[in-house]
C-alpha cells in the first residue's frame, strides 16, 4: 500500500478520532504525518503509537502564530507539505434561546477560522513551492441542513462547504486541489460530550441517543473513523486531480435519508 509514498501530511485535531484515523491510514500508504493537535501530550502519543512517520506537532487553529509555527516546524522537519486536512472541530449545542455569543464565536474560531487560516498557511507554502497540493477540509452533514439544537456547530460545517468550494476555485490555478468530506454520525470519542447534551435536553439514558442515531442510518449502524479514510487517501491522490471545490458525502447514506 503505497498509494501516498513520498507525500508528505499536516493534519490538524489528528491526536484522536477521526484525525488520528486518517494519521494511521495515511502513513500505511506511505506517507509522513505530522500530528497538529491543540492537545500536545495526545498527539505525542499518537505519534509514537504511529512510528517514526508520524510527527507530535504544537498547534492551536485559533492562533496564527500557532499556526505559522506549526506550519514552518512541519515544512523544516519534512521538507515540505503537500497534504493538508483541516480537521480540528469542536462540536456545541443548544437550543436557540440558550446560545451563548461566546460559545457562538469559539466555536466559529475554531471550526470556520481553524479552517481557512491554516488553508491559507499552507496554501501559501504549496504556492511558494510551485508544485501543487491537496487540501481537505471536513464539513458534516450538520452543514448540510440545519438540527434544532444543533444551530451554531451546523452553520460552522455550511461555512466549511462554502470555503472549500471559493478556496478550491480561487487555488486550483496552482494545482491545489481543495474538497471537502461530510460524514454522517462517527462513533468516537467525541461522542462523550454529545450523549450528555442529549441527556439533559431530551432526557436520554446515557447511550441512547447514540443507539437511535445508529439504528437511524441507512446503512444499519453508526460510521467509523475508518469508514472515512478511503475517501481521504483517493481525494490526496493524483486520481483526484480533476476533482475541484467538492464536498463528499460520506455518511451510510444519511443524507438520502
Ligand atoms: P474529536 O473531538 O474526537 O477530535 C478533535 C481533535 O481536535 C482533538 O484531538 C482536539 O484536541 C483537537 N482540537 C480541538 N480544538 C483544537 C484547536 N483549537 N486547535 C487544534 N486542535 C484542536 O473529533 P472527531 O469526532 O474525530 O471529528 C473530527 C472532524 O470530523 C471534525 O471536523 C468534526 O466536526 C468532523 N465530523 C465528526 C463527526 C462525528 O460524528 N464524530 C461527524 C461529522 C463530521
Amino acid at each position: 500500500m503505497t498509494r501516498l509514498a513520498g507525500k508528505r501530511a499536516l493534519i490538524t485535531g489528528a491526536a484522536r478520532g477521526i484525525g488520528r484515523a486518517f494519521a494511521e491510514a495515511y502513513v500505511a500508504e506511505g506517507a509522513q504525518v505530522a500530528i497538529a493537535d491543540i492537545d500536545i501530550e495526545r498527539a505525542r502519543s499518537t505519534a509514537a503509537a504511529i512510528g517514526d512517520a508520524a510527527l507530535a506537532v504544537q498547534m492551536d487553529v485559533t492562533q496564527q502564530d500557532s499556526i505559522d509555527a506549526a506550519v514552518a516546524n512541519t515544512v523544516q522537519q519534512f521538507g515540505g507539505i503537500d497534504i493538508l486536512i483541516n480537521n480540528a472541530a469542536i462540536f456545541t449545542a443548544a437550543p436557540i434561546v440558550e446560545i451563548a455569543r461566546a460559545d457562538f464565536q469559539r466555536t466559529f474560531d475554531i471550526n470556520v477560522a481553524g479552517t481557512l487560516f491554516p488553508m491559507q498557511a499552507v496554501a501559501r507554502h504549496m504556492i511558494e513551492r510551485g508544485q501543487g497540493g491537496k487540501i481537505i477540509n471536513m464539513a458534516s452533514q450538520a452543514g448540510r441542513r440545519g438540527e434544532p439544537l444543533v444551530a451554531v456547530y451546523c452553520a460552522t460545517k455550511a461555512a466549511v462547504i462554502s470555503l472549500t468550494q471559493s478556496a478550491g476555485l480561487n487555488l486550483i490555478e496552482h494545482g491545489i486541489n481543495v474538497n471537502a468530506i461530510a460524514p454522517g454520525v462517527v462513533d468516537g470519542e467525541h461522542w462523550d460530550g454529545v450523549d450528555a447534551f442529549f441527556a439533559k435536553y431530551e432526557g436520554k439514558a446515557p447511550g441512547q441517543k447514540k443507539r437511535e442515531v445508529g439504528a437511524g442510518v441507512p446503512f444499519g449502524r453508526m460510521g467509523t473513523a475508518e469508514d472515512l479514510t478511503g475517501m481521504a487517501i483517493f481525494l490526496a491522490t493524483s486520481e483526484a486531480d480533476y476533482i475541484v471545490a467538492q464536498t463528499f458525502n460520506v455518511d451510510g447514506g444519511q443524507w438520502m435519508s
